[in-house]
């Protein structure tokens, strides 16, 4: 083009922003409404169920339906460098799924197809969004049983577990999420799609990349399908009940249980989270108990009848108040029922940070003791819960609804929880992962070397940084 004195000029083109050309792309890609901008919209999908912790303002929700749609978008965001948060059903309590900003969320809760059930070989192939109790429902009318269980099994999706390595109730004899992942199919950060793992029950080909995708928190790939693997459905449980009024002795008979037999559930609650309970949903429990452990055995016919019986006199022998064998399947769901309503109980009651140690079962009384003492000295309400049998404790700090004074001793003392789970040769998280909750407190885990190598495995997958950017990272 001229100007008007015949000199040659730049013609700018229409320039399109990076979000705009991803925002394009994507919705060439995907089908009508699974491209969300409406803001009035956004926020559902903005954070998980964490407290305190941050979330920025994403560009829009994506709903791929396929695989190759998943490419599409991953291509699109790589190509412009827009970062992407992956979303399963948003159960996180660590602010793994909340948004950045300028991000793209990539949620998966319309990929929810079981493509496979292998009976003879024992796996399932699935999609990612598929809710934890809707896949244990499905291979259970194929006769098999899907193990690991999370209290919020009924509304997590089965990509979260897998990207945050979750654990559950049955866990400690089960094993946790990674025991039952055998292969994936993720969509890299580029967009290339891969198969990792494998169909058999042995196989070392390679590193174990599936190993490493396990528990990496949306920050290496998205994964598009996995291939887990089933049992046959255990025999019906037996459920003992020891009631305690040190909570400390209820630790100890955790610990002891755990020398002595292998459970297929072992549970603690102590009176803040009985309590909790009780006033939220009433259904009778004894909320003069100090703690109360559930324990499960369903080893069949008379080696779990001795099992039981072995567990109750543990229990005695610790201290316990109370033991008793539950016979009736109503009372012991009822039960399992106020375990995993804890968290929605909590909330009701106030604001709540939780944190999720795991520590040595031999330390599990002296750490219990130490919880008490925290709560007192900060003057805050710490109730305690969690996966006694694997040492993975939820010691949650309740405090009054927008007391900013009692949220800054609430800080203190969720730190100092953290303090004494790594002084005692524990780790900052057994289940729920680093996000950005704990992404000090990890710098502190993990030793100089091993920080290196966290930073440049993350570059290896994800040479751009676009995955969950600055999330799951040791971070000083
Ligand atoms: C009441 C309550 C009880 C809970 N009990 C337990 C428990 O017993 N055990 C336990 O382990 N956890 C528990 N949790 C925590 C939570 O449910 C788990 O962490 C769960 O695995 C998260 O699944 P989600 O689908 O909600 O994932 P989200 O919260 O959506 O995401 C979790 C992480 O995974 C990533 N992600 C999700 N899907 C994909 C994908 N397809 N590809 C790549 N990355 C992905 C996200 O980026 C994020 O980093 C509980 C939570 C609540 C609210």
């Amino acid at each position: 083009m001229l100007s008007q004195c015949g000199e040659a000029v730049l013609t700018s083109l229409p320039l399109v922003s990076p979000e705009d050309a991803v925002l394009a792309a994507c919705a060439v890609a995907l089908a009508d409404g699974d491209v969300v901008t409406d803001p009035d919209r956004l926020p559902t999908y903005q954070r998980d169920r964490s407290t305190g912790t941050p979330a920025g303002e994403p560009i829009a929700v994506v709903f791929p339906r396929t695989t190759e749609q998943v490419s599409a978008v991953m291509k699109a965001a790589y190509e412009h460098r827009v970062p992407v948060v992956p979303r399963g059903a948003g159960s996180g309590l660590t602010g793994g799924s909340n948004a950045l900003d300028g991000s793209l969320i990539l949620c998966v809760e319309r990929m929810r197809d079981v493509l496979l059930v292998d009976q003879i070989n024992g796996y399932v192939e699935t999609q990612p969004g598929i809710f934890n109790t809707e896949l244990r429902d499905h291979v259970a009318k194929h006769g098999m049983w899907y193990a690991p269980d999370p209290a919020s099994k009924d509304f997590c999706s089965i990509g979260g577990n897998v990207n945050t390595n979750a654990g559950g109730l049955c866990c400690v004899k089960y094993g946790v999420t990674r025991d039952a992942v055998l292969g994936l199919e993720v969509v890299l950060a580029d967009g290339r799609i891969t198969q990792l793992g494998r169909r058999t029950v042995k196989g070392v080909a390679g590193y174990d990349l599936t190993g490493m995708m396990v528990g990496s928190e949306g920050t290496f790939g998205i994964v598009t399908m996995a291939r887990l693997r089933l049992r046959p459905i255990p025999a019906p449980a037996t459920t003992v009940v020891a009631v305690f009024a040190d909570i400390s002795h209820a630790g100890q008979a955790a610990a002891d249980i755990m020398l002595a037999t292998t459970p297929s559930m072992l549970e603690v609650m102590d009176r803040a989270s009985i309590t909790a309970v009780e006033n939220w949903r009433p259904m009778g429990l004894d909320t003069s108990a100090e703690a109360l452990l559930l324990i499960q055995i369903d080893t069949p016919g008379d080696a779990g009848n001795a099992d039981a019986t072995l567990v109750q006199e543990i229990c005695a022998r610790a201290g316990a108040a109370e033991v008793y064998q539950s016979e009736d399947p109503a009372e012991a769901e009822m039960l399992l029922g106020a375990r995993r309503m804890i968290i929605p109980a909590l909330e009701a009651q106030g604001d709540w940070l939780l944190d999720d140690v795991a520590v040595p079962r031999s330390e599990l009384a002296r750490c219990m003791r130490e919880f008490q003492e925290i709560a007192e000295r900060n003057d805050v309400l710490i109730a305690t819960f969690g996966h006694a049998g694997d040492g993975n404790l939820h010691p949650t700090i309740v405090t009054p609804r927008g007391d900013s004074a009692a949220a800054e001793r609430a800080m203190k003392a969720f730190g100092e929880i953290l303090d004494v789970g790594l002084a005692c040769g524990g780790s900052i998280t057994g289940e729920h992962g680093v996000g950005s909750l704990k992404q000090h407190a990890l710098f502190q885990e993990l030793d100089e070397p091993s920080r290196d190598l966290h930073v440049r495995i993350k570059d290896a997958w994800d040479p751009r940084g676009i995955l969950n950017p600055g999330k799951s990272l040791p971070r000083w």
